[in-house]
């Protein structure tokens, strides 16, 4: 087969304005960044309390390297299992109310080495449809049987539930979603699958930092337990500011991920420096409150001047705000659009959603000023104005795609 086929791909994808590109950042991350040689004001990173470039995070990290070098050497059951890797799975364990804690070098190994250490051929997996694609990737590689019901819809799961036969049945849900904000219905969620002997794995990689007590995530703000919700996975490249993520939950499941998690077995363990980095940086998560209450007052702010402007919000209480847009192209002539005005803010366009619900994906940080969500608000009534009013997507719940 000739490349020219590839380029013909490429090609059309560019003409269904679902060309994807890289930008090439020159700066730290932060509310004001450096892009391509220009300065833009940003509400796109995930670096929701302003973590990433804390000096405090950054000494830890320094700290760490002088002490620990720079690479984890190994992999963890080799000799790369290092004290820092230690101390920060022990600190998890008990902001998270959890017995045992895990790391893994990304949010997607983690989901990939859970769901595939838990589940083989024999079993079942439920999934929400808007579910992020690395858990939908990794139930499609475990080979179980793989049903998706619809968007935080427990009736649809409690019909799946019910019909469908499996040695272990698996639920699985975002906490909070990562393209929509909303959160997922927790309570309702693990009784559905107690009541069909079933185990509730929650992702809450945006949720960690900024909701529950402490920050201690979606589970801890519906205060569900180790029994309610057995897998639970955060990762800390988000409110963390730093890079790696967690398996959290009993001793049993943590001793099963280190004999069969393949993502965990056969990688190199995250550098030592970064779990120092990640360890300073779970102690200011916690202890500043500040971050999520200016935080909270950032998004009302926000949700409020949007909702003067006629923008088209989703219901979510989180530093996720996207404003539902469409169609793919409108959504990138937005964005390009407030680009000309110095803000930056990603089009998220399908694959990544549904089709027909592409939007601006607006998030806030704790390193936000009111002034700059003012600055982003007058830049959005300029750009969108009556052009959104009307282009009403009521529900992304319709049309869910899956990934590849
Ligand atoms: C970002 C994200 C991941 C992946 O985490 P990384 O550490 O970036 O690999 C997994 N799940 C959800 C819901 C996410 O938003």
């Amino acid at each position: 087969m000739s490349f020219d086929q590839l380029q013909a791909e490429l090609d059309q994808r560019e003409r269904d304005a679902l060309y994807r590109r890289r930008r090439v950042l020159d700066s730290a991350q932060g509310p004001e960044v450096q892009v391509d040689g220009k300065r833009y004001l940003a509400f796109c990173s995930n670096d929701y309390l302003g973590l990433a470039n804390h000096p405090e995070v950054v000494r830890a990290l320094q700290q760490g390297a002088d002490r620990y070098g720079v690479g984890g050497g190994a992999s963890h059951l080799v000799n790369g299992h290092g004290r820092a890797h230690h101390a920060l799975e022990e600190a998890l364990a008990e902001f998270t109310g959890r017995e045992r804690v895990l790391l893994f070098s990304t949010g997607y190994m983690a989901n990939l080495g859970a769901i595939n250490g838990l589940l083989g051929k024999a079993d079942a997996i439920f999934q929400d449809r808007l579910n992020h694609a690395s858990l939908l990737d990794a139930g499609l590689l475990s080979g179980a049987r793989f049903q998706r019901y619809l968007h935080n819809d427990v009736a649809s799961l409690e019909q799946r539930l019910a019909k469908t036969t499996g040695r272990r049945k698996l639920v699985v849900t975002d906490g909070v979603f990562s393209m929509d904000g909303d959160l997922a219905p927790l309570p309702a969620l693990a009784s559905a699958a107690r009541a069909e002997n079933g185990w509730l794995m929650v992702d809450d990689a945006h949720g960690f930092g900024c909701i529950g007590r402490g920050g201690r995530g979606i589970a801890d703000h519906f205060d569900l337990g180790q029994d309610e919700v057995p897998v639970l996975v955060g990762t800390l490249g988000k409110a963390f500011g730093t890079s790696g993520a967690f398996v959290a939950g009993s001793s049993a499941l943590i001793e099963t991920l280190i004999q069969f998690a393949r993502t965990y077995i056969y990688t190199t363990s995250m550098p030592p420096a970064v779990a120092c980095a990640s360890l300073a940086s779970l102690r200011l998560l916690e202890a500043e409150d500040w971050r999520r209450e200016h935080l909270n007052a950032l998004i009302a702010r926000f949700r409020t001047g949007c909702e003067q402007l006629g923008l088209n919000l989703m219901a979510s209480p989180t530093p996720i705000q996207p404003i539902l847009i469409g169609e793919a192209d409108a959504a990138m002539a937005i964005s390009a659009g407030l680009e000309a005005r110095g803000i930056f803010v990603g089009a998220i366009r399908p694959p990544t959603v549904p089709v027909g619900s592409a939007r601006l994906r607006v998030t806030l940080s704790a390193s936000h000023t009111e002034a700059q969500v003012d600055e982003l608000l007058e830049a959005l009534g300029q750009v969108i104005g009556a052009q959104v009013i009307g282009a009403q997507v009521t529900s992304t719940q319709a049309h869910g795609a899956l990934p590849g």
